[in-house]
């Protein structure tokens, strides 16, 4: 794995949070708070990207972080190209490099990419020239390293300090991406007691998730938590044979107001979207007083903004 970090400590790739120092994570969510505004008002007044070209490369569908990176990049002045890349699974890795260097070519200095394949946003990184960051926006189950750093920054504006905190993820731990970067985020920022929900079939392997608490009943791994986050059933990384039962799964997995009681009174909760609403969450829930559910779309441009700026103008003191 190539270093993320430059010699300085600026960060010069974002692939993944594993790895990644408490003081970098907890400056990248300063930064990023600088840039959270309340709704209605006006775009700050920075061009502090101007001059810097970004583009997007998803070969995965995405809304909340295709369109976020784009604002964000925008917001800062920033030029913005958006690419949808159709490619072959068998030979997505090698067009991808091909897509990249033409990129590098059009004087593009940020590649976001979102991909179903592990390791292809590591590989391009390892690829592009130095003066050229990349940006994982998702990267199959492996890592989404912004929604990562947007989710603890949800979780600071709400509780201030995560070295108190009880945090449960429930769900599809398996398959999603989010999960595990939640995981490297809060463990990193010291939370004491993470929790894993799940039925068995979508629990992680054994080796990972180190120090989380496993938990298959909703009862125990809510039980007088801080923060619930919920995920989504990724339908698309698993077999026909293997998808749980909608109503089943709701009856034992879904989080309804009444299993909410479980968690303290001020708990958050929390989901990545997109939501399958009266699978894993119900709509009381999702649009209730505890949900933050839309701070986290606000927050996500706010973090692709502090994570842009330090990657491209980190670069000039190279
Ligand atoms: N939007 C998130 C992701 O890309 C969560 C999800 O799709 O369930 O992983």
């Amino acid at each position: 794995m190539i270093s993320q970090v430059r010699p300085d400590g600026t960060l010069r790739h974002l692939i993944t949070l594993e790895g990644l120092s408490r003081e970098l994570i907890e400056r990248l969510l300063e930064r990023s708070q600088g840039f959270v505004r309340p709704l209605g008002a006006r775009r700050p007044d920075s061009d502090s990207l101007a001059g810097f070209t970004v583009a997007n490369l998803f070969t995965e569908p995405s809304t909340r972080t295709r369109v976020s990176f784009e604002l964000a990049a925008k917001r800062l002045g920033a030029d913005v190209v958006n690419l949808e890349v159709q490619l072959s699974s068998r030979v997505k890795g090698e067009s991808m490099l091909d897509t990249v260097f033409t990129l590098q070519a059009l004087h593009v200095d940020a590649m976001v990419i979102r991909d179903a394949e592990a390791g292809v946003t590591a590989a391009v990184a390892a690829s592009v020239a130095t003066h050229v960051s990349v940006l994982s926006a998702g990267e199959a189950h492996v890592s989404h390293p912004t929604q990562g750093l947007l989710d603890a920054l949800t979780v600071r504006q709400h509780k201030e300090r995560f070295d108190n905190l009880s945090i449960a993820i429930v769900g599809d731990i398996r398959h999603s991406r989010v999960a595990r970067s939640d995981y490297h985020a809060f463990r990193t920022l010291g939370c004491p007691d993470l929790r894993i929900v799940a039925p068995p079939a979508l629990m992680p392997a054994a080796e990972e998730f180190a120090g989380c608490s496993r938990h298959n009943s909703l009862r125990t791994g809510l039980k007088d938590v801080d923060v619930v986050i919920m995920l989504r059933i990724q339908k698309e990384r698993m077999g026909q044979a293997d998808l749980p039962d909608a109503d089943r799964y709701f009856a034992k997995y879904g989080l309804t107001p009444e299993r909410l009681t479980g968690a303290r009174p001020d708990a958050i909760v929390m989901h990545p979207q997109p939501m399958n609403r009266g699978i894993e969450i119900s709509s009381d829930v999702a649009d209730g007083p505890q949900s933050v559910i839309r701070d986290q779309v606000r927050n996500g441009v706010a973090v692709r903004m502090a994570v842009l700026e330090e990657v491209l103008t980190g670069a000039d003191t190279e």
